[in-house]
């Protein structure tokens, strides 16, 4: 297997799932095995590509397409919620300067809330939108005309016509970025700006073992992405979207010559990237080692109901001794997860008295140390 960027081979495996299931980006799992690299030229994190990854994204990605208005909080200001496309649109609105008549095209855009709430800011932009699907028609009807958003195919004169393509959370899945790259670089004028964001999967770890993303991008594999397909880098920001890469490049009139890598920083990304990589490893083979100081069929309770808890639940060589999830948020309480019912901490049956605890290391302890419930409990707990 080659980098999907640069062409280097890959050297060895950094991760490996096995027989354990594997994670998608909506905390679903897939049945298929997760393998990542890294590459020693680019410093770019690359994950083996699912076998059905075309059909994946047409029929089966669901992102937030039951409701109009769901999001994802981003965080919490002063008691005041802010969402993810609200803070997407702001920190676009901080980098670009937008006026009457800009045209701009969103690329993989999903059901674009970004630009829907763009277009409420600034309505003379002339906001255009595409996607490998059809699926998100009804949502884009809503706010732009039909010529302007296309599906599957880009309309031939659209080439060379807009001032600005986006790109929100979507390279990291595409299984041939270059060739993205190389259309977003046609669609553009000369001189136009490529804006996008994509996890930071060296800070945002989880980032690197969710199968459907087959790009983990780190500041130089990004960098080297874009100057390969006739792009000035202006910025690579990993501090204006927390867990993300933001980037703005600029296209040239003629392509610049190729431009070394640093290989002292490239080598640093490597090694940050083993050291996260060797902790999921490790983090598997833990869960399988405790689960094998069990009895046989001792029921366990599973704490967390997100990433963490889906990734011990994926790893359990009997996931059917999961009899509860336990979950504070109390909208989740009543539902099913890994084949059992989410309940409240004080709901724990009795009989119950070992539990895996899948919450981020970093505050596990604490949080389940402070919860009433527990306090006269015996229980044996796991830690990732
Ligand atoms: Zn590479």
């Amino acid at each position: 297997m080659n980098c999907n960027l640069c062409g280097t081979p890959l050297g060895d495996k950094i991760y490996d799932s096995g027989d354990a299931l594997s994670l998608t980006s909506l905390c679903n799992v897939h049945d298929g095995r997760t393998e990542v690299y890294v590459c020693g030229c680019c410093a770019h994190v690359q994950s083996a590509a699912m076998a059905d990854i075309d059909a994946y994204y047409d029929d089966s990605y669901d992102i937030l397409i039951d409701s109009e208005e769901e999001d994802q909080i981003y965080e919490v200001v002063a008691c005041r919620k802010v969402y993810r496309t609200e803070h997407q649109v702001k920190v676009l609105r901080d980098k670009l300067a937008l006026t009457t008549g800009t045209r701009i095209l969103d690329y993989g855009c999903a059901k674009s809330a970004t630009m829907r709430t763009l277009v409420g800011q600034i309505p003379e932009l002339e906001v255009h939108l595409f996607d490998v699907s059809d699926r998100y028609r009804p949502f884009w009807d809503k706010f732009i005309t039909w010529e302007r958003g296309a599906t599957f195919e880009l309309p031939a004169d659209w080439k060379g016509s807009f001032d600005i393509v986006t790109s929100f959370f979507s390279l990291e899945h595409m299984a041939q970025p270059q060739e993205a790259l190389r259309k977003i670089a046609a669609l553009l004028k000369t001189g136009g700006t490529f804006y996008g964001i994509v996890p930071n999967v060296l800070s945002n770890t989880a980032d690197l073992i969710v199968v459907d993303h087959v790009n983990h991008f780190t500041p130089p594999s990004l960098a080297w992405l874009l100057r390969a397909n006739g792009f000035e880098v202006q910025e690579v920001s990993d501090s204006v979207h927390r867990g993300a890469l933001v980037f703005v490049a600029r296209k040239l009139a003629q392509p610049a010559s190729a431009q070394p890598t640093v290989q002292d920083e490239v080598q640093a990304i490597v090694d940050r990237a083993r050291r996260i990589a060797d902790f999921w490893q490790q983090a598997g083979a833990r869960v399988q080692a405790f689960e094998q100081t069990l009895a046989a069929d001792a029921p366990v309770a599973l704490y967390g109901a997100g990433f963490y808890g889906a990734f011990i639940a994926s790893w359990l060589r009997q996931p059917q001794r999961i009899r509860c999830v336990i979950d504070q948020n109390a909208f989740l309480q009543g539902r099913q997860l890994h084949g059992a019912p989410v309940i409240a901490p004080a709901d724990l049956p009795s009989d119950i008295s070992a539990l895996l605890v899948g919450l981020n290391p970093a505050h596990a302890r604490q949080i389940v140390g402070e919860i009433p419930a527990f306090a006269r409990r015996s229980l044996n707990c796991f830690y990732l």
